[in-house]
């Protein structure tokens, strides 16, 4: 069938003419486009996977805990002893990646006739996620140096009455970080709208300067704080998020779930890299370290950095940061192009890395001189 297309098959009006997540998966010798963790995982770790992973293939006959217990006693144990909050299995929900996690809230909270906002530019599956759940989109302001003006967000959530609020702390791509101030403001005024649920997207908080904002939880049934093992976990690939919140948020995902989301080989990884989780968290200090030496590097070189809280840097300005993009490329380093006028995002790498990016960067200011 020639000549066949997406618009010619009987698809969602609101699916049509819009492009998948499009993160580009190159083969370059220099990865520094999704905010991966560059480091593989330690062989110790490997073989207690192939252990607790062989245990769990015995058993895959059988579906695997629907509820997933131990692993959430678990990301509640490591929760409790990082967040400065106690929380409980009861209180932590689990799901394939956050983004998982994030669907699973807006399948339950948002969905068709509701609305959800958040604080643009930010992370893109936000507003992608809300149009596959059938959620209307409503893009929130931030200030030119890309902070949330508290002021200026409360208008929005009081004029528009969303379902869901999402503010995503540190934010992608620009690496900014809200104090909890913040996070109580909007969290007053989307319950004087609504009431609402309030997202807090805290995907890269261990590499924050600012403590998690966990705490808050308490004596707040509508606010939600989501987390993954992708970044400070070092474990992209497992695609293992999760969220804390009052118990009865995660009864309510247990409404949209599909049962047995969770596989078993998934859990029983989730479970070694929890027995692992010093080691893997030594990296986070080590990245952060890199991080901040890409933002004095840069500013060095003559590039405006945003303020990072996060395993990333936010750069520029360029007149065309697409044409920059390509040219850091050309030399052999994969950055992103979030369309942010202006602005290119690099994640913290090894040191390797970091001087292959940096010497890119640095001949890409002569030439552009
Ligand atoms: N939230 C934010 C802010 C992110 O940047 C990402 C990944 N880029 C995610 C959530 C989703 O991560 P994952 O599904 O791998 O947990």
């Amino acid at each position: 069938m020639t000549g066949f297309g997406l618009d010619d098959l009987p698809l969602r009006d609101e699916l049509r003419g819009k492009s998948p997540y499009g993160a580009p998966q190159l083969d370059v010798p220099v990865q520094l486009n999704t905010n991966e963790n560059p480091y593989e995982l330690p062989e110790p770790l490997v073989r207690r996977i192939a252990e607790r992973v062989a245990e769990a293939a015995r058993t895959l006959n059988r579906y695997p805990d629907r509820d997933a217990v131990e692993l959430r006693t678990e990301l509640a144990a490591y929760l409790t002893r990082t967040g400065k909050h106690p929380v409980g299995k009861e209180n932590v929900w689990a799901a394939n990646g956050s983004n998982e996690v994030l669907q699973q809230l807006l399948q339950a909270f948002g969905g068709p006739g509701r609305t959800a906002i958040g604080f643009e530019p930010s992370y893109s599956m936000h507003a992608l996620i809300a149009r596959g759940t059938g959620t209307g989109w409503i893009s929130g302001p931030r200030r030119e140096d890309f902070t949330i003006d508290v002021a200026a967000a409360r208008r929005a959530i009081a004029e528009h009455a969303p379902d869901v609020v999402f503010i995503t702390s540190p934010n992608n791509p620009t690496g900014t970080a809200v104090d909890a101030g913040t996070v109580l403001a909007l969290y007053e005024a989307a319950q004087a709208a609504k009431p609402s649920l309030v997202v807090v997207d805290e995907a890269y908080v261990e590499f924050s300067h600012r403590d998690s904002l966990l705490p808050l939880i308490e004596g707040r049934p509508n606010l939600v704080v989501s987390r993954t093992m992708s970044k400070a976990f070092g474990a992209a690939g497992l695609r293992l998020g999760y969220l804390a919140a009052h118990p009865a948020v995660v009864d309510a995902v247990q409404l949209v779930r599909l049962p047995y989301h969770l596989s078993a080989v998934t859990q029983a990884t989730a479970l070694a890299a929890l027995e692992h989780t010093d080691t893997l968290l030594g990296y986070v200090e080590q990245l952060k370290a890199e991080r901040d030496r890409l933002v004095a590097e840069l500013r060095a070189i003559g590039y405006e950095v945003t303020e990072s809280d996060a395993n990333f840097v936010q750069f520029g300005r360029f007149e065309d940061s697409h044409t920059a993009w390509q040219r850091i490329l050309d030399q052999g380093v994969l950055v992103r192009d979030n369309g942010v006028p202006g602005w290119l995002r690099v994640t913290a790498g090894t040191p390797q890395e970091n001087d292959a990016f940096l010497e890119a960067v640095r001949a890409l200011k002569k030439e552009q001189q």
